[in-house]
């Protein structure tokens, strides 16, 4: 798969990967999106409170949101405005779902407590289990075939260079501390890209460097991070892997994926394909009930 991808360029434009990213690799985004969903909060006024965020910068992501047909924005309420996810915002709810799973399985003395989730068609407390959506058997990473499409090269999800932004959170506030691993990963769009090469079976860090046409100086930086947090760990030789942390997060980037080939892909132009070893079918990836089995479904899912 490596040699595939290693066709450093000059970008034009980034595949449809790239483009989630650019929206979603983004900490004060994917916080606004998960006090969205988790404790439907609408209004601007709301979200500034509990994410502890600038006007300026919440103004720039949400406006972000509402450029990309993820919110569109509602009725005025007093001095603020009240926003909406549209049916493309309302399809994160499987990542964010993906997000919250591993969250809670991975990632020990959480500052805060994650809400539960409830199946409301059994009734149960649920952790989706990532599936098949074709023989519809549990999945993970190591169970499918990867196919990279012509657009699939990895360089093109990765921010064009004159878009780089710092890793640093932009105000060291107590929300940040919410889904710090996940943020560790998607926070940043190089973090990701990086994890991406890994999880395709990138080892070396001449490899990682070249695939992704990055400095060596950003590249450490964001390997560190990842080995930080325990998704990746170094081995003799100096080649990395991913810890079983690191592959249980395979369902987000799926979720992902899948979501923006949804919204964002061109038929003719897949960036990346899987194919489900056990069942032979195109894979595509389902969510499960853990107690029930039943395909899960937004309207079904209640937050507590
Ligand atoms: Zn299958
Ligand atoms: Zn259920």
């Amino acid at each position: 798969v490596p040699a595939v991808i290693a066709r450093p360029g000059s970008p034009a434009q980034p595949n449809a990967i790239g483009r989630a990213l650019q929206l979603l690799g983004d900490r004060w985004t994917l916080l606004i999106l998960r006090n969205m969903f988790f404790s439907r909060q609408r209004q601007f006024g709301e979200l500034r409170d509990s994410l502890g965020i600038s006007d300026s910068v919440l103004t720039s992501r949400l406006d972000a949101l509402v450029a990309d047909d993820v919110l569109e924005r509602g009725e005025r309420v007093g001095r603020h405005v009240d926003y909406r996810l549209t049916q493309r915002g309302l399809d994160v709810w499987r990542i964010l779902v993906a997000v919250w799973a591993w969250e809670r399985r991975w990632v020990p003395a959480r500052p805060d407590d994650l809400p539960v989730l409830v199946h409301e068609q059994c009734g149960k407390p649920t952790e989706p289990i990532l599936s098949c959506g074709g023989c519809e058997t549990p999945t993970g990473a190591r169970d499918l075939d990867t196919t990279l499409g012509p657009s699939g090269r990895l360089d093109l999800a990765a921010p064009p260079r004159h878009r780089r932004r710092s890793s640093r959170p932009e105000r060291g506030v107590g929300a940040t501390a919410l889904f710090p691993d996940t943020l560790a990963i998607m926070g940043d769009r190089w973090s990701a890209v990086v994890f991406a090469a890994a999880l395709l079976g990138t080892r070396r860090f001449s490899d990682f460097q070249r695939e992704l046409g990055v400095s060596p100086t950003l590249l450490s930086g964001r390997l560190r991070s990842l080995e930080t947090i325990g998704a990746l760990a170094r081995e003799g030789r100096g080649e990395y892997r991913l810890t079983d942390k690191g592959l249980a997060f395979f369902p987000v980037v799926a979720m992902l994926v899948d979501w923006a080939e949804r919204w964002f892909g061109d038929p003719a132009q897949v960036t990346i394909s899987f194919r489900h070893r056990p069942c032979g079918a195109v894979w595509r990836p389902g969510l499960r009930c853990d107690p029930c089995g039943e395909p899960l479904e937004r309207g079904e899912l209640r937050w507590t």
